[in-house]
């Protein structure tokens, strides 16, 4: 077992002295085996509005990754927040000698069984979405939705009132306590922040079972705890959501570029211009036979002839993807789309348009998931790896690794024939999230990400969101298998690590507590102090493996 390290410990109150005195115990009351036999008949003494499952319940202890199954004993199905704080009490009342853990489950989209909970108690929050949503008009309108609410659901209840939220995941059918508890990003994260940057007000139950609620001037530190908190500090039940007016249409755009440095430039451009689109994200597409004719399906070219002369394959391009948001009375739309687009370098003949209503493009994804489940193969869909890049490293050596490819020896553990020889979805995402700079004292950014949430970003100002995104095809040995793949990411780890590029992993997944406090930096004791406040007794989200309840560290 590794306890943790004297300035772990230095005493900031008397509350965290005894919360760590309880923790420590815990843990040693494990080590010599003292721990009584965890009883699920106890949880049914409980009086609660919804149910326990305690059978049939294996689907619980599978997720999106499909890699990691940890058997519960129990599924609370809560049909109120008082089930949820009366479930965690009792887990809480049971001491330090019980090794019973409590994980929530949103949509279990998680791919390493972050909401499984090894014989323990899990939360199916999707029972609370019952607790009827509530939009609010006015100038700074909002919706009050459940922590088990998945977003999809929140668009078609905003937009019932011309509203929609401002920040989102390129993937809608997520729930709101999955997504808060790590950052929730997408194209539009350059101007409004990630979604945990949207959120007024929570809704807690904390490790102790108590219900607190929370923003940013009542209970701070809770309210900042929970965002991108992993799960570690409480159950998300109730969260207050920022909205805006929602356009009816979008004009949806793609646009090819050959030269990374233009690709980037352009990028960067777009997302500090003041006059700009509305949703940014820049990929990149290597060896793609046919690439433009599959746009066509939805999309359509502005050049026909030249776009179909146009080749792609065996080619490594950098793709913008954009979105401008306009009213159908808007006839002014194309003019405006046409005059950003003139200070945009690409490769002519490989603009496409599209035209779409806001929520087929929101929904997008859903399309792909809809085509990939009829083949059986949705499940399988995505095992990459994504970080955060300070911008300084991510230009000079994802360049070198995205030009020169294979010639350069630094980015050897990047490279692979997965890669050079990709599949059919296999796609590597770029986008720039954030630029906050000073330039001879002008300032000119966008959005300045609270760093007060638990949600780890490099130290830099700038930097990219880099994502590695693989299908795996079951069953396989090869380039596209699932081994193949973790190995290829597990590699890109390694690289980013002795290469101290000072990235961040984003959804992180480690395996011991020392890799976690590496991925938290000078922010490991801050957050430890959090979790003996909170959940002292480490009951919660066991499926990250930060803290076992009394369980040493493997
Ligand atoms: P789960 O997997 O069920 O839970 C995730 C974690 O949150 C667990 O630790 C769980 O205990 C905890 N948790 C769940 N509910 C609560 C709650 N109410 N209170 C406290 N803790 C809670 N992410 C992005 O940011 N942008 C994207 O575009 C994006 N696209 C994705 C597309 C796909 C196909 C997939 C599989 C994932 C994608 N993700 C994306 C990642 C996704 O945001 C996370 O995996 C998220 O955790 C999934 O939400 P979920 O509701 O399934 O949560």
């Amino acid at each position: 077992m590794r306890y943790p390290p004297i300035s772990f410990l230095r005493p900031s109150s008397i509350r965290f002295i005894a919360s760590f005195v309880i923790l420590f115990l815990g843990c040693l009351t494990a080590n010599i085996s003292l721990c009584l036999p965890i009883i699920p008949s106890s949880l049914e003494t409980l009086s609660v509005d919804g149910h326990f499952s305690f059978h049939g319940i294996e689907h619980a202890a599978r997720d999106f990754g499909n890699r990691y199954q940890f058997l519960p004993q129990a599924v609370l199905h809560p049909k109120s927040v008082s089930d949820i704080a009366t479930t965690i009490k009792h887990v809480w009342q049971m001491g330090p000698g019980s090794e019973l853990t409590v994980a929530a489950r949103g949509h279990g989209h998680s791919l390493q069984g972050q909401a499984q909970a090894h014989q323990g108690v899990v939360i199916n929050m999707e029972s609370l979405q019952g607790t009827e949503m509530q939009v609010y008009t006015g100038n700074f309108p909002y919706v009050d939705v459940s922590g088990g609410e998945l977003w999809i659901n929140i668009l078609h209840e905003s937009l019932k009132y011309g509203l929609a939220p401002k920040s989102w995941t390129d993937y809608l059918h997520l729930t709101v306590g999955g997504t808060l508890s790590n950052a929730g990003i997408s194209g539009q994260a350059f101007r409004h922040g990630p979604q945990i940057s949207n959120v007024h007000w929570l809704e807690v139950v904390t490790g102790k079972g108590e219900v607190i609620n929370c923003s940013k001037n009542q209970n701070g530190d809770l309210f900042h705890s929970v965002l991108g908190g992993l799960g570690q500090f409480g159950i998300i039940t109730r969260a207050r959501i920022s909205l805006e007016p929602a356009p009816k249409m979008v004009k949806w755009i793609r646009v090819l570029y050959s030269d990374f440095s233009t690709f980037a430039r352009d990028q960067e451009y777009l997302i500090s211009a003041e006059n700009t689109f509305d949703y940014i994200e820049g990929f990149v597409i290597i060896n793609r036979t046919g690439l433009l004719n599959n746009w066509r399906s939805s999309f359509n070219p502005q050049d026909p002839v030249q776009a179909s002369q146009f080749e792609s394959d065996g080619k490594i391009l950098f793709c913008l993807e954009l979105t401008k948001n306009f009213k159908v009375d808007n006839t002014n739309i194309n003019q405006e789309v046409e005059s950003l687009l003139s200070q945009l370098s690409y490769i002519p003949s490989t603009l496409f348009l599209s035209e779409v209503p806001y929520i087929d493009f929101l929904d997008r994804v859903h399309v792909s998931e809809v085509k990939l489940r009829s083949k059986g193969l949705w499940r399988f869909h995505t095992h990459g790896s994504i970080f955060w890049f300070p911008k300084a490293r991510y230009t000079i050596l994802l360049k070198k690794f995205l030009e020169k490819f294979l010639k350069t020896p630094a980015m050897a553990p990047f490279l692979s024939t997965q890669l050079t020889n990709q599949s059919k979805s296999d796609k590597l995402i770029s986008f720039s999230l954030k630029i906050l700079r000073e330039v001879d004292s002008l300032i000119y950014s966008i959005f300045r990400w609270d760093n007060r949430t638990s949600a780890v970003i490099p130290e830099e100002d700038i930097f990219y969101l880099v994502a590695f995104l693989s299908s795996a095809v079951p069953s396989s040995t090869g380039t596209d298998g699932l081994e193949y793949i973790l190995s290829r990411n597990k590699r890109i780890l390694d690289f980013c690590k002795t290469a101290r590029l000072g990235v961040k992993q984003y959804l992180p997944h480690y395996t011991t507590q020392e890799e976690w406090r590496t991925h938290f930096g000078p922010r490991w004791e801050a957050f430890a102090q959090r979790k003996s406040a909170y959940d002292p007794l480490a009951i919660l989200a066991p499926g990250h493996r930060i803290f076992r309840k009394a369980t040493p560290f493997l």
